[in-house]
């Protein structure tokens, strides 16, 4: 497995890409605006807990060579003060962003306020009980639907990206050919291929265009095989198709015919600033309504490709 050292510190990046898709697609300034509050504040978050004696989950060589993800089956609750106090600075920024109404604001408040809410719902969403998810929004009233889900994906990850940050080239000496991610198991959001590298000096490291996915949840990239869809791992040519608009042939849709769904992909390569990838999946929307309308489902189910 290969590992991308990230260049930029994260909330540098996050802000060029903010600025980027502003300036490039004035359609998504709003949108940018309205989730950039909460982009920056997980980068901070993530870019501190990488500086604090984190507890980290030990890299073994057995489970990951089982394909079990490093922090499936693991006890969230060594990080409950992490999740906890992450809730209560995100908080605020996350009811925004989701324009919830202020009877659900305060329900969800008082209910995270509560630390063994927030490690159940840190557990459940490493577990995959998705049914927690809808049980306990049931119970508690609140809409819309996806709003709990949505929260506790974002609380648990400045945890889980500083865990990959920590522990992602360690993790690279081991062999991972599976399309979902080795530190959370969750599924890619879009994919990439690698930037050109280059010395201080100018001196060409490597060429790039080697296939890196990029998780959902967690933020991790690792390397995948360049011609195969990281759904089903269907590699013939024949059912195999890339879109992408006019010119701007550097971001594009991966299309796989035989299981129906895509990714979003960017070639690194073309960027003149190398974006950060869950803020640049913002600035690709127009991808994910084409593909919508071809009646394709995106890999994995996200706020943006959900959006009405
Ligand atoms: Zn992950
Ligand atoms: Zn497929």
């Amino acid at each position: 497995m290969e590992f991308i050292m990230k260049s930029a510190p994260a909330r540098k990046a996050v802000e060029a890409t903010l600025e980027n898709i502003k300036k490039r697609i004035p359609a998504y300034g709003e949108l940018a605006d309205r989730f950039g509050p909460l982009f920056l504040l997980k980068a901070s978050l993530c870019e501190a807990l990488v500086k604090e004696p984190l507890v980290l989950p030990e890299v073994v060589a057995s489970k990951i060579s089982a394909e079990v993800p490093l922090l499936a089956g693991e006890d969230m609750s060594v990080w409950t003060k992490e999740f906890v106090e992450i809730a209560d600075k995100m908080f605020p920024i996350l009811a925004e962003s989701l324009k919830l109404d202020k009877k659900t604001q305060d329900i969800l408040h008082e209910y995270l306020a509560d630390p063994d809410n927030v490690l159940g719902l840190a557990q459940a969403r490493i577990d995959g009980n998705w049914k927690h998810f809808e049980n306990t929004s049931k119970q508690l009233g609140i809409s819309p639907d996806h709003a709990l889900l949505y929260i506790s994906e974002n609380v648990c990850t400045p945890v889980f990206s500083a865990i990959a940050e920590l522990l992602g080239k360690s993790l690279s000496l081991h062999s991972w050919e599976q399309g979902n991610c080795p530190v959370c198991g969750s599924s890619p959001s879009i994919s990439q291929l690698s930037p050109v590298e280059v010395t201080d000096l100018d001196n060409l490291v490597s060429g790039g265009g080697k296939k890196f996915l990029h998780c959902s949840l967690c933020g991790h990239d690792w390397r995948f095989k360049r011609n195969a869809c990281a759904a089903c791992g269907n590699d013939e040519n024949e059912s195999r198709e890339i879109f992408y608009v006019d010119d701007v042939k550097h971001e594009r849709i991966d299309v796989c015919h035989k299981c129906g769904t895509y990714c979003l992909s960017i070639d690194m390569r073309e960027c003149d600033v190398i974006p950060q990838l869950d803020v640049a999946q913002i600035g690709l929307i127009h991808l994910d309504i084409y593909a919508h309308n071809n009646k394709l489902r995106p890999i994995t189910p996200t706020i943006w490709n959900s959006l009405d």
